[in-house]
């Protein structure tokens, strides 16, 4: 078995831009005249692994985009591979387990193989076992691979097309440009279980029938995907992301729906980032880890609770494998800001447009303070930080415009340019080796830096724009959503970055967010916004943290409890002992 693998990410080889295949001219074994690396049939560098030891690294440090990879996988790992796209491509070693009655969630990395588990398990892909040469592959191998286990019956009836499933995919602001019409014509199409009655009303839909798929905000898309897969009538339910683009109160929402829909002889499968919701969702949980864009491993079966503290551990004891040489801690944040001077404060503020206004009580910001806002979307999130930016002008009330404040959107689109020329253009009054030991190191962007912004994923643009926020010479930063598109580790990796940077720069910081687990993490204090979606819209606070959270999960009818082991916040089943007890006693959220 090759315990050394080689992988070109053939989107980020660019020969013409490199100085005409760098690594090809430098491999020392290629000038010795031997064919470590060539040109592979579509003009990208190919390594050839039976020659290359991969002991030099040379091109993995030569080449300016990062395309090429030198992994060297567990030694323990005794699995065959299921699949691979290429000689020098990714490989998937297992592959997930769907379960009648049950919700398995799926948590990794991007890039770690996911889509690629997906196909295979939704019949769209037939794995070739690791031989890419092996251009008509069967599934009947993987049925003998898999010989006397669970999996082995799911194969079965997939090979004899007794598995229907639903798929909501996971970059539904891609919908328009695949779909046309309106969105009741959309769900009319997919209504193969005469729900779509139920199914409008449980997600707000009905009022959205006329609109145009093309019209839809990116929140009004997801819920558009979520309905129209509940509205087939199929067997294997997937749901990648589902909570991508919706405000905290619909990503409950959406969380006990699709719960619900897992009983006998339906399996329901989700991959999400957003961990408080993927715990709330999910009966079981599967790992995927390795190395992204090289290799991924589908782990064993675990409970919710169990994996997803393994996979904060880093290390898995079942398959008796360390993945990260770290382990995520979720420390509870101490008021490390109340004694430091205000630097910012802002006034009675009110905005009026044609169909909205947005009321906006007084606040202020001391030195090194993370201010987190939630709350649901259409209530004038966005708004206060515009106007808070300058931006939006109020209608009443006035910002203090000698405050320098750098501000990161929501929307955030590629531009022309390296990554390197980005943070370049800003950068200028920070300590370089402190901004790239703390900032590019910590976000990992070091390997993309001579990357095109316009060619990057959207989880390293949303890391890029973070650090590109934090180069600016401000007095207070302000991120709308810069957990959007990012995996955990890097949502963990962004909050820390931000945390440091406000207490070592002594200016502070204002975050608007979804995603509970991260707000929880990030935040010192709290705004919350409620009101009318879309109507009117105003503020409870600036509150502390601890009675943000308890507002936030009064309005979502949820309790926190904290888990023992890695101080995790962890949503309360409903209806649950603990779950009545703290209502009871108004204490939605842990203390
Ligand atoms: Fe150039 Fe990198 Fe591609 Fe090699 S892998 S040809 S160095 S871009
Ligand atoms: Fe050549 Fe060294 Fe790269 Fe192998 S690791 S392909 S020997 S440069």
């Amino acid at each position: 078995m090759v315990k050394r693998i080689a992988v070109v990410e053939k989107e980020k080889c660019n020969p013409l831009s490199c100085g005409d295949y760098l690594c090809m001219r430098m491999c020392p074994l290629n000038r010795e005249g031997q064919e470590a690396i060539t040109k592979g049939p579509d003009g990208k560098a190919q390594i050839n692994e039976e020659l290359c030891t991969g002991v030099c690294s040379i091109c993995v440090n030569i080449c300016p985009f990062g395309a090429i990879h030198m992994v060297k996988l567990p030694d323990n790992l005794t699995q065959k591979p299921i699949h691979r796209y290429g000689k020098d491509s990714f490989i998937l070693y297992n592959i997930p387990l769907p379960t009648s009655g049950k919700v398995l969630g799926i948590l990794g990395r991007n890039g770690i193989g996911k889509s690629t588990a997906l196909k295979i398990l939704s019949n769209s892909l037939t794995p070739n076992l690791g031989d890419p040469e092996n251009k008509d592959p069967k599934i009947d191998e993987l049925i003998k691979m898999y010989r006397g286990s669970e999996i082995q019956i799911f194969l079965k009836k997939l090979k004899e097309k007794k598995v229907k499933i639903a798929y909501k995919p996971q970059s539904v602001h891609l919908i328009p440009t695949q779909i046309e019409g309106t969105v009741k014509e959309l769900l009319d199409k997919s209504n193969e279980n005469n729900k779509l009655d139920e199914v409008s009303e449980q997600l707000n839909l009905k009022e959205l029938y006329d609109r145009e798929v093309s019209a839809l905000s990116g929140g009004e898309l997801q819920r558009l995907a979520i309905a129209a897969t509940l509205l087939r009538d199929a067997n294997f339910y997937f749901f990648d992301e589902p909570a991508s683009f919706l405000d905290i109160t619909y990503r409950i929402k959406v969380a006990k729906i699709i719960r619900s829909l897992a009983k006998e002889g339906v399996a329901v499968m989700v991959v999400e980032h957003d961990l408080a919701t993927l715990d709330y969702i999910s009966d079981q949980l599967q790992i995927l880890y390795g190395n992204a864009a090289v290799y991924g491993i589908v782990s064993q079966i675990k409970s919710v609770r169990r994996g997803i503290n393994e996979y904060l551990d880093g290390y898995l004891p079942d398959d008796n494998v360390r993945f990260r040489d770290y382990k995520i801690k979720f420390n509870k944040g101490i008021e490390r800001y109340v004694n430091r001077p205000v630097l910012y404060s802002w006034g009675d503020l009110e905005k009026e447009f044609e169909t909205f206004k947005l009321k906006i009580s007084a606040g202020e910001l001391r030195k090194g303070e993370i201010l987190t806002i939630t709350g649901g979307n259409g209530l004038g999130k966005t708004t206060f930080l515009k106007m808070l930016a300058g931006l939006i002008k109020p209608t009443k009330g006035k910002i203090d415009s000698s405050i320098k404040i750098a501000y990161k959107p929501q929307d955030i689109k590629p531009e022309a340019g390296t990554v390197n020329e980005w943070l370049h253009k800003f950068a200028k009054n920070k300590e370089s080796g402190w901004f790239e030991k703390n900032i590019l190191d910590k976000l990992n962007l070091r390997k993309i830096i001579n990357s095109n912004i316009a060619d990057l994923s959207g989880g390293e643009l949303q890391k890029v724009f973070v650090a590109i926020t934090l180069s600016l010479d401000a007095d207070v930063y302000a991120f709308d959503e810069p957990s959007a598109f990012i995996d955990v580790e890097d949502r963990i990796n962004v909050a820390e970055v931000i945390r440091d940077f406000m207490n070592k720069q002594d200016t502070c910081a204002i975050v608007v967010d979804h995603d509970i687990q991260f707000v929880d993490y990030i935040g010192d204090s709290m705004l919350v916004f409620e009101g009318e979606p879309g109507k009117e819209g105003h503020v409870k606070g600036p509150l502390t943290k601890e009675e943000g959270m308890n507002e936030v999960l009064k309005m979502l009818d949820i309790t926190f409890r904290i888990d023992a082991e890695f101080g995790r916040p962890r949503i309360n089943q409903l209806g649950s002992q603990l779950d009545k007890k703290q209502k009871k006693e108004g204490k939605y959220y842990y203390t």
